[in-house]
C-alpha cells in the first residue's frame, strides 16, 4: 500500500486530506507540525509522497522540504500554499518540491496529484533498479526537450515549467509522435486506470499546456486537436 505523510497543523483540512487519501486506498499518517513529521520519517516504511503545508508553527514547509531532500530524492514532495504567489512555487519548486497546489485546491485535483506522483517514484525507482540511473534522460522531438531529471520542458532552449500532471502528458506525447491519442487513452496513462474522474481533466490539461507552449494558444501546432476523439502531436 502506497504511504503518504499529510503535515498541515489546521486540523479540519488535514483530516479533510487524510480521509479522501484513505479512501483512496492510501495508507496515511498525519503530522501537525514539521517537527512531527521528521519524526514520523526518522522510523519504518519510507513514504511515497509527503503533502506538505507551508504556513506551519515552528518549521515552515519550505524548511521541512530542505530537510526531506537532504535525506531522500525519491519521496515526491507536494507543497501547498495558502496564496497564490508565484515566488512561493518557484522557491517550493526550486528546492526539491514536485508539485505545488494553491488553496483552496479541490480534493480530487489533490488526488490526481499523489497518485500521478506515486506512480511516478515508483517508476523512477524501478528504472534505478533494472537499468541503473542513465534510464532518466532526455526526450527530444522537434525543437522540444523533455528533460526527465529536473522534469522541465524546454522550447528552443528556454524552460518551461510544467506541473507533474502536464509533464506526464508531454511524455505521452512524444513517446508517440503524430498518433492521434484518445482522450480516455491520455486519462488512463496519465492519472492511472483507477482514476474516476472525467475525461474533461484532460482537455484542462491541455489548453493549460498550449497557453504554455504554443507560440498561438487559440491556433495550436503542436497539441492538434482530433475531433470527437483526442489530440494529436505535432513536433
Ligand atoms: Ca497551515
Amino acid at each position: 500500500m502506497r504511504r503518504v505523510l499529510v503535515v498541515e497543523d489546521e486540523a479540519a483540512i488535514r483530516e479533510v486530506i487524510a480521509l479522501n487519501l484513505r479512501m483512496a486506498g492510501y495508507d496515511v499518517t498525519e503530522a501537525p507540525s514539521a517537527e512531527a513529521a521528521l519524526a514520523a520519517m526518522s522510523g519504518g516504511v519510507p513514504f511515497d509522497v509527503a503533502v506538505l503545508d507551508i504556513m506551519l508553527p515552528g518549521m515552515n514547509g519550505f524548511s521541512l522540504c530542505e530537510n526531506i531532500r537532504r535525506d531522500s530524492d525519491s519521496v515526491g514532495i507536494i507543497m501547498l500554499s495558502a496564496k497564490s504567489q508565484e515566488d512561493d512555487k518557484i522557491r517550493g519548486l526550486s528546492i526539491g518540491a514536485d508539485d505545488y497546489m494553491t488553496k483552496p485546491f479541490s480534493v480530487s485535483e489533490l488526488l490526481a496529484r499523489v497518485d500521478a506522483l506515486c506512480r511516478r517514484v515508483a517508476r523512477a525507482a524501478g528504472s534505478n533498479a533494472e537499468s541503473g540511473p542513465e534510464a532518466e534522460g532526455r526526450m527530444v522531438s522537434g525543437s522540444f526537450v523533455l528533460d526527465q531529471k529536473s522534469r522541465i520542458l524546454y522550447k528552443n532552449g528556454q524552460p518551461i515549467d510544467l506541473t507533474q500532471v502536464e509533464f506526464q502528458i508531454m511524455e505521452l506525447f512524444f513517446a508517440n509522435p503524430g498518433v492521434a491519442l484518445v482522450r480516455e487513452k491520455i486519462l488512463e496513462g496519465v492519472w492511472g486506470e483507477n482514476y474516476y474522474g472525467d475525461v474533461k481533466i484532460v482537455d484542462v490539461n491541455i489548453r493549460r499546456l498550449r497557453m504554455k507552449i504554443e507560440d498561438e494558444p487559440s491556433a495550436p501546432r503542436h497539441i492538434m486537436t482530433v475531433w470527437g476523439y483526442g489530440y494529436r502531436w505535432n513536433s
